[in-house]
């Protein structure tokens, strides 16, 4: 048997971050930047009001009160998107709205509450100014977002719907990124139908497709469906040329010792494979391999092949643990291990066999602690218990298990807003 640590080493090692493409703006969310984005220009690219209100020359405010208002000419209007063609001279004032860009000859901006103007009828040809102002105020200042020719966003930034709205700033459609990588997926097994198609007795649905499908795309990467391969060498190959041209082939079932796991026969002919016993539960069957792919120009080329265990639960906690930190890898993230928090446990987990338990619990925070009950029944085939679960307790394989009361790490799946 080997670690979860070894095994991941193994799988990170054989895999490496993809080319770059230009992305669609919208698209590029969740992908790595490629390049070092500059500005064009600056942002805001002029002065310009904070504030509804009247762009003045701060000089002419003072001794101004509500008692004792200034009164200055008013000259013009100015809404955002248009300039104003009117200088602001001692004595007068221009009419602003937030966003438009401040007159000539202003130097601040007073806003509509400290003014008379409510007291006016119309745009007013005369204006009172209640309050003292500074130079300054109320003014945003050319490039205090962004200066011209500033560096903005660094390579290696991974974009967030923030970042997508930096680059729309600066006029950017599309942006230069690493690619997402495709997986493609694979089911097996003879007891397996499509979801569409009637359940003929003793059958069950193919739902490890849709869970792998799911995670891979929830982490930015393209699935590809292979369909369902019979547990027979010709099928298996059949559906396996299909994906040949994808950037990772993800197998579920198949790999344990019953008489009809072809899959690691058929792979082993197909290219390198290592059949692995990961000191881990759920999961233990896992197999991790090299097989021949094509490359666009149908040149041969390498696919990581991870072969997942069959049970549902199974296939998605080694997804978790081996294929997502390979997906984020290829797509350039250098961030690759879940955030771990410590919970107090409320149940009780025996571990009976030495291997590491990942316990699908329920997170919950109370009094400023977390705390992590069961989601539900621990078997490998209970798929809703990982519906449940925002979390996974992790149980040393060094521990006989733990007890109600217990501090355990957990790693989480899903934050508060999600399930927490
Ligand atoms: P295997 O690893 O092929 O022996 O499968 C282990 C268990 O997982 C068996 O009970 C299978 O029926 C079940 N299983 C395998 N593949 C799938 C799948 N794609 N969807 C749902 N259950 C599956
Ligand atoms: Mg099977």
């Amino acid at each position: 048997m080997i670690s979860v640590e070894e095994a991941l080493d193994k799988v990170l090692g054989n895999v490496g971050v993809l080319d770059e493409e230009e992305s669609p703006l919208l698209d590029s969310l969740g992908q790595v930047l490629a390049e070092d984005v500059y500005s064009p220009f600056n942002v805001p690219p002029r002065d310009n009001s904070a504030m509804d209100g009247y762009a003045v020359r701060s000089a002419d405010t003072r001794g101004a009160s509500r008692e004792r208002p200034r009164l200055l000419r008013v000259v013009d209007t100015v809404a955002a998107g248009t300039v104003s063609g009117c200088q602001v001279e001692a004595g007068t004032a221009v009419r602003i709205m937030t966003g438009a860009p401040v007159p000539e000859g202003a130097d601040s901006v007073v806003r509509f509450e400290d003014t008379d103007e409510t007291l006016r009828s119309g745009p007013p040809a005369e204006i009172g100014i209640m309050k003292e102002v500074e130079p300054g105020w109320d003014i945003r200042r050319a490039g205090e977002d962004i200066t011209k020719d500033s560096l903005v966003l660094s390579r290696g930034l991974v974009v967030s719907p923030a970042e997508v709205g930096v680059l729309a700033s600066l006029g950017r459609q599309t942006v230069k990124v690493v690619r997402r990588p495709k997986v493609a997926i694979l089911a097996t097994g003879n007891e397996l139908v499509s979801v569409g198609q009637p359940l003929a007795d003793a059958k069950i649905y193919n739902s490890n497709s849709y869970s792998l499908a799911a995670l891979v795309s929830y982490y930015g990467g393209i699935p590809e469906m292979l369909g369902i391969a019979r547990d027979s060498e010709d099928s298996l190959v059949a559906r396996l040329h299909k994906g040949l041209t994808a950037d990772m082939l993800l197998t579920s079932g198949g790999v344990s010792l019953g008489d009809y796991d072809v899959v690691k026969d058929v792979l082993a002919k197909q290219g390198e494979i290592g059949f692995w016993t990961v000191r881990m539960k759920p999961g233990k069957p896992l197999a991790f391999g090299m097989i021949r792919g094509l490359s666009k120009n149908g040149a041969a080329r390498e696919i990581p092949h991870l072969g997942l265990p069959g049970n549902p639960v199974s296939s998605m906690v080694t997804f978790e643990l081996f294929a997502r930190p390979a997906i984020l890898k290829m797509m350039g993230r250098e961030d690759l291990a879940r955030p771990l928090i410590e919970a107090v446990m409320e149940d009780d987990v025996v571990n009976s066999d030495g291997r590491r338990i990942f316990a699908r619990v329920v997170v919950s925070k109370r009094g400023g602690q977390y705390f992590s009950r069961l989601a539900g029944l621990q078997g490998s085939g209970v798929l809703t218990s990982m519906a449940r679960a925002n979390g996974l307790a992790i149980i040393p394989e060094d521990s006989e298990g733990v007890a109600a009361g217990d501090k355990v790490r957990v790693m989480m799946l899903g934050w508060s807003g999600e399930k927490a």
